[in-house]
């Protein structure tokens, strides 16, 4: 593509995406197609010749856009958000074109600094401990992928990355039964087992019991195991549920063992003065994550992983061939020792233009206002006496079902419910199960929300509840 022809086309690329963000709410939230419909409509094989742009981007229109969920539409209400923003994408548009690989402080001087300056500004602005250090993972997966490969190195003195674990204690993780997927894959490619993972039983409001975490350690010393690190939870996906953090990290530090804090979503909720109240104990952790890419207006990927000894993550990590050698490198960060990846996108821009376009008092303001929509979405489902909720409302994810006066089937009643409200394209939900009952999640978190939407949702899910 020739200069000319990409300016032409940018600009006209740019007023579409300014109007799809203006029309976003229009569009169905999610498609109407069957698995195998888009790829279908592709060609078999790849082009011979070249093709026009105009010809390109009206196939982009026609054949995929009609494929798409719409995540930044504000009736998007499924899963945690993966919130944009249009300083977050502007940003995006900056780093595909510089199309830097920022592995290496010399291979680009600016991106690693100002990844470490961003850092520091997340940091302070949660109120984190000021000795943290913290680097951007591309997920909280690879980020409790990374803390359980530190507490392992940890534990073996290094000698797991350079011998295997053949001969090595069977070590134990634990996290709560509530915790996030990504801890069972963590511990698989640890090469720690799945089966060594134990799930600890949580209270009423889905945290982690501290007294059954005791027992199970002990149980575990007595059978020979190894425990290495509690996993905690500040959020948990099903229900925003928060592991109490004081008392794991009191275990943690009698046992010795590593405290990882998967944040990923509630995280962005610590830039709140008033919600610190529920991270006491935070202090004590090991390693940190949360996902900026979720709810604080900055495009996927980007997630803050904080460790207070950045050292046992550079012992787990550091591999320097000779052709990576730099001649700064004991003076400077070179991210690529800091995470499993060797190239890296230049993720610290986006950061840097939404911190600046919203401010932090911006910020301060949408989270806040996700948060008091909740409660009071909160009061309305428990006035309406065919609806309950399931689980406590600390942050903005509410956790509810229909209460069927005619079918006492409520997990099909309900499962009937969310297929059909996703169907009408007003709204996206997705579900999961507390303690074995289907409840239908609703998440008050997208960029563009304004009340009226969820107004309009409760109105529709009630309506649609009782025809059913
Ligand atoms: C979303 C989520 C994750 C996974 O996040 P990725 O960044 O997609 O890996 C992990 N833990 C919790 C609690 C989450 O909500």
């Amino acid at each position: 593509m020739e200069l000319d022809v990409f300016r032409k086309q940018a600009h006209q690329m740019v007023d579409w995406m300014a109007d799809y963000l203006e029309n976003v709410s229009q569009y169905p939230v999610s498609p109407d197609v069957v698995p195998g419909q888009i790829r279908a409509s592709i060609p078999a094989r790849a082009p011979e010749q070249a093709e026009p742009f105009e010809q390109i981007f009206a196939d982009f229109e026609q054949a995929i856009l009609p494929g798409m969920t719409h995540w930044q539409h504000p009736s998007f209400f499924g899963y945690f958000p993966a919130n944009s923003s249009p300083p977050s994408v502007l940003a995006e548009m900056l780093t595909a074109t510089l199309g830097a690989q920022c592995m290496s402080w010399l291979t680009s001087p600016a991106a690693t600094e100002l990844e470490q300056r961003m850092m520091e500004w997340l940091r302070d602005l949660l109120a984190l401990p000021a000795n943290w250090t913290g680097v951007i993972q591309d997920t909280a997966s690879t980020a409790t992928f990374c803390a359980l490969l530190s507490a392992r190195e940890r534990a073996t003195a290094g000698r797991g990355n350079l011998q295997g674990l053949h001969g090595q204690p069977r070590f134990t993780v634990y996290c709560s039964s509530e915790a996030h997927s990504s801890i069972e894959k963590a511990m698989r490619m640890a090469g720690l087992g799945s089966e060594n993972l134990r799930k600890i039983d949580v209270d009423q409001a889905f945290a982690m019991v501290p007294s059954e975490l005791s027992l199970q350690i002990h149980r575990d010393r007595e059978e020979g195991l190894t425990p290495l690190c509690v996993v905690a939870a500040f959020g948990t996906t099903g229900s925003t549920a928060i592991d109490p953090l004081g008392p794991l990290a009191q275990v943690c530090q009698r046992e010795n063992l590593w405290l990882h804090v998967d944040a990923a979503f509630a995280g962005s909720a610590l830039i709140l003065p008033e919600m610190r109240i529920w991270a006491e104990g935070l202090e004590r952790a090991d390693s940190f994550v949360f996902n900026p890419h979720k709810w604080l207006m900055t495009n996927f990927d980007c997630s803050a992983y904080y460790v207070k000894e950045p050292q046992t993550l550079l012992d787990t990590f550091a591999l320097t061939p000779e052709y990576l050698k730099t001649a700064q490198d004991d003076q400077v960060y070179n991210y690529r020792d800091w995470g499993p990846q060797l190239g890296r996108r230049f993720r610290a821009l986006k950061l840097w233009f939404v911190l600046r376009s919203y401010g932090a008092e911006g910020l301060r303001q949408i989270i806040r206002q996700h948060l008091e929509w909740a409660q009071d979405l909160a009061s309305q489902i428990q006035a309406a006496p065919d609806f309950e909720l399931l689980a406590p409302v600390t942050f903005n994810t509410l956790c509810f079902r229909y209460l069927s006066p005619q079918d006492a089937d409520l997990d099909r009643v309900n499962q009937t419910l969310l297929q059909s409200l996703n169907a009408s394209g007003e709204m996206f939900m997705t579900h999961t199960r507390l303690k074995g009952v289907y409840v239908l999640r609703w998440v008050l978190g997208q960029t563009r929300l304004e009340q009226r939407h969820i107004a309009a949702a409760w109105e529709k899910i009630q309506a649609t509840a009782r025809a059913l």
